[in-house]
């Protein structure tokens, strides 16, 4: 068996101890004679799977107990309808546009209500987050809506914007787990999972109490309705049991490793030596303002096409995978999720000055 060090934006990277726990149990969960994926969603068994998972993600994140936890289908891109249907009471919603998957949520908002973009950073290819201290928020806004970290463009939040009491939703997909958050900042924070946590198929959505009712936008499908998960348990209809189940060992995983304050140490100190190491390079240049840098996502180019893909060449080559740049952006891009081990992120930047220095 031989492991690349995988680079992907998503799906993604995943610890190898939980790769290694799931195919122990692959023929046989703990004595019951069969896989997690063909166990019924009703059974005892997957209900205490689904129970720790939900018990350990509020230990990790430090969910107040009025916020609710579901685990949906249909990934982020269905949330971007599901936010608009379930909380548009007044039809007015105000998104902050920081790249392509902001830009996807206000788009579908629109098609349910008025959406105001009050604040974009597409005049310089998204590679800023915008001063977001004193927006003209709308006085009817029902929510402010944004992308926290920018997994295309390698931008994050370093302070959440000032909603001026609205609100605020938050699509963590990205930065989901990678550090600690303040929930209680939040109405709603939700990502797809396949980016930092565990197996595509899966979004995971916290919500406070009180926005989960029945007062939802005409014609929401039961299915998209908050209320129908939360009244459910998130087992309205056949869950993602296999996502459950697998990113239940990621949160114990967490758990085990120091929790979010150690991972968000470990992931600063990778972050910052592929930083360092793009701030002092002659050739490859980072693509994002400094005060804007994704810990998780880190966009670079050479400025010229042909190096960059004789990079991604060489480096895949090299037993480093999917380092190339989003089809929209070009360049390359190092996605170093939690489970990008440190050592990863190190043959990187040593791959990366010696390439430097035989094409220059
Ligand atoms: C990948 C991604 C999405 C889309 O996720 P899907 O689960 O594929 O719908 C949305 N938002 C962000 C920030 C993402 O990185």
């Amino acid at each position: 068996m031989s492991r690349v060090y995988n680079f992907s934006a998503g799906p993604a990277v995943l610890p190898e101890e939980v790769l290694k726990e799931a195919a122990e149990e692959m023929m046989d969960y703990r004595g019951c004679g069969m896989s997690v994926m063909e166990m019924s969603h009703r059974s005892k068994m997957f209900q205490t799977i689904i129970d720790e998972a939900e018990a350990d993600i509020r230990m990790l994140m430090n969910i107040p107990d009025n916020y609710k936890v579901l685990f949906l289908q249909g990934g982020a891109s269905q949330q971007f309808a599901a936010v608009p249907m379930n909380l548009m009471k007044n039809g007015v919603a105000d998104y902050i546009q920081t790249g392509q998957w902001a830009k996807k949520a206000a788009q579908e908002a629109k098609n349910y209500g008025k959406v105001n973009i009050v604040a974009s950073s597409e005049d310089k290819t998204y590679s800023y987050i915008p001063d977001c201290s004193d927006l003209p928020i709308s006085e009817d806004a029902d929510y402010v809506y944004i992308c926290e970290n920018n997994t295309i463009y390698g931008t994050k939040y370093k302070t959440l914007p000032n909603t001026k009491g609205k609100l605020l939703v938050s699509d963590v997909s990205s930065s989901f787990l990678s550090e600690p958050i303040d929930v209680t900042k939040y109405g709603v924070v939700y990502g797809g999972v396949q980016k930092n946590v565990g197996p595509a198929g899966l979004v995971i959505d916290i919500i406070r109490e009180d926005l989960i009712t029945d007062d939802v936008l005409p014609g929401t499908p039961t299915m998209l309705k908050w209320k129908t998960q939360a009244d459910n348990g998130s087992l309205y209809n056949t869950p993602n049991c296999w996502g459950i189940y697998i990113c239940g060992k990621v949160f114990k995983w967490l758990l085990n490793n120091g929790g979010l304050e150690a991972m968000q140490k470990k992931n600063i100190e990778k972050a910052q030596i592929l930083y360092d190491f793009l701030d002092q390079s002659k050739l490859f240049k980072g693509t994002v303002e400094k005060d804007s840098r994704s810990i998780m996502n880190v966009p670079f180019v050479t400025g010229n096409d042909e190096l960059d893909a004789k990079f991604v060449a060489e480096s895949k080559a090299a037993g480093m995978e999917n380092l190339k740049g989003h089809r929209t952006v070009g360049g390359m891009r190092a996605s170093i999720y939690n489970a990008m081990p440190k050592a990863g992120v190190e043959r990187l930047v040593e791959f990366m000055a010696d390439f430097e220095k035989k094409n220059s």
